[in-house]
C-alpha cells in the first residue's frame, strides 16, 4: 500500500497478459466511516492481496491510535476490470454496495453484463460480413469472453446493490463532502469523485497518465468523453487526479490539456487520411493501416474502437460520407 495523499491508500493490483488484463488501483480513503473506490479484480488471488494490504492500513492506524473503519465500496463504472471485485469485498468485510442505477441495470446478471458490449451494429458500420459466419464467431466471441472474465478477472454479479445513488450528489466520507457526479464517455454509466477542498479527483478511467482511455462502441461517446474533460478542466482547485491505471497525475490541468489536443489531432488524422484517398476513397482497414502502421494486428483490433467513433462523429458533422457496395465500404471527404 502507498499513501498517495494523508489518509488515501493505493492498492495496485497486478495485471496479467499485458493490455488483457492491466494493473489496477483500488483506493481506500481511510477514517472512521471509510470507503474504497473501485472494487478491481475478483479472483481469489486478487482479493487475497487486497486484504493484506488492507490489513496493513489497519495496522498503521492503530499504531497511530487512529479510528479505522471502511463502511462503503463504490466502483467508478460497470467495466470488470472495476467491479469484478464487489461481491467477495463486500462480504468479507461487511461493506455496503453503493452503485448508481446505471451500473446496477450492467451489472446485475450476467445477460445485461454481456449485452452491454454487444457492439454489432458498429461491426456493420465498418465491414460487410456474411450473416451465418457472424452468428458462428460471435457465439465464440461471447463464450471466449465468458471464460476470459470468469478466470481472469474472477467477474461476479451483483443484483442487490446496499444502497442506490444519484449521480449527482454528495456523499460524506469520514466527516468530509465529497461530489460524486457523471463524467461519461469512455462508458455511459462512468462517475467521478472530487473533494474540494483537497482538490483531489478520482477519475476512473476518464483521465490515465500515461496512455489513451479506451474509447469504442458500443459504450463510448467521444462527443461526451470531451465534454467529461473540459468538466474536469472546470473543478475549482483541481490539484491532483488519482487514476484507475497507472500513477497520480501531479499537473491536472497539464494532462487535461494534452487529452483534449490529442482527440482533436486524431480527428484531424482521419480526415487528413480521408481527404488524401478523395478519388477513390479509403476502406476503414485502410484508415487503421496507415495510422497505425508498423504495430501489431492486436493494437489495430484495439484502435477500431476509437475509429469507428470518429468515423461516425465526422460523418454525422458532414465531413465525410460512407459508401456501400455489394462487398466494400468507403469513406470519402464531402
Ligand atoms: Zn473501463
Amino acid at each position: 500500500m502507498f499513501e498517495v495523499y494523508p489518509d488515501i491508500f493505493l492498492i495496485k493490483e497486478e495485471g496479467a497478459l499485458g493490455a488483457a488484463k492491466p494493473p489496477e488501483n483500488i483506493y481506500v480513503i481511510a477514517g472512521s466511516n471509510g470507503i474504497i473506490y473501485d472494487a478491481g479484480y475478483g479472483t481469489k488471488k486478487d482479493i487475497k492481496h487486497v486484504f493484506k494490504e488492507l490489513k496493513e492500513i489497519e495496522e498503521y492506524y492503530k499504531a497511530q491510535n487512529k479510528d479505522f473503519r471502511l463502511t462503503r465500496i463504490l466502483p467508478s463504472h460497470s467495466h470488470p476490470d472495476h467491479f469484478s471485485g464487489l461481491n467477495r469485498l463486500r462480504d468479507s468485510l461487511g461493506l455496503k454496495t453503493i452503485l448508481t442505477k446505471k451500473m446496477a441495470d450492467v451489472i446485475r446478471d450476467k445477460e445485461s453484463f454481456y449485452k452491454s458490449f454487444d457492439a454489432d451494429d458498429f461491426e456493420d458500420y465498418l465491414r460487410i460480413r456474411n450473416k451465418v459466419k457472424r452468428k458462428i464467431r460471435n457465439f465464440f466471441r461471447l463464450l471466449g469472453s465468458k471464460l476470459f472474465y470468469q478466470h481472469m478477472y474472477g467477474v461476479s454479479f451483483l443484483d442487490d446493490p446496499d444502497e442506490i445513488i444519484e449521480e449527482n450528489s454528495d456523499i460524506l466520507i469520514n466527516g468530509e463532502t465529497w461530489k460524486i457526479f457523471p463524467s461519461p464517455g469512455h462508458c455511459k454509466d462512468h462517475i467521478s469523485l472530487y473533494n474540494e477542498q483537497k482538490g483531489i479527483l478520482f477519475s476512473g478511467d476518464n483521465v490515465l497518465r500515461s496512455i489513451t482511455t479506451w474509447l469504442g462502441p458500443p459504450e463510448s461517446n467521444i462527443n461526451d468523453y470531451i465534454t467529461s474533460i473540459e468538466q474536469f478542466k472546470k473543478l475549482p482547485n483541481l490539484k491532483l487526479i488519482l487514476t484507475a491505471h497507472g500513477s497520480p497525475i501531479e499537473n491536472p490541468h497539464e494532462r487535461l490539456d494534452e487529452i483534449l489536443k490529442h482527440r482533436k489531432e486524431r480527428e484531424q488524422q482521419v480526415l487528413n487520411i480521408i481527404h488524401k484517398h478523395s478519388e477513390r476513397g479509403i476502406s476503414p482497414k485502410g484508415i487503421i493501416k496507415t495510422i497505425y502502421a508498423n504495430e501489431s494486428r492486436f493494437l489495430h483490433t484495439v484502435a477500431r474502437g476509437w475509429v469507428v467513433l470518429t468515423l461516425k462523429k465526422l460523418e454525422n458533422n458532414n465531413q465525410i460520407k460512407r459508401q456501400v457496395t455489394k462487398n466494400k465500404i468507403l469513406f470519402f471527404p464531402v
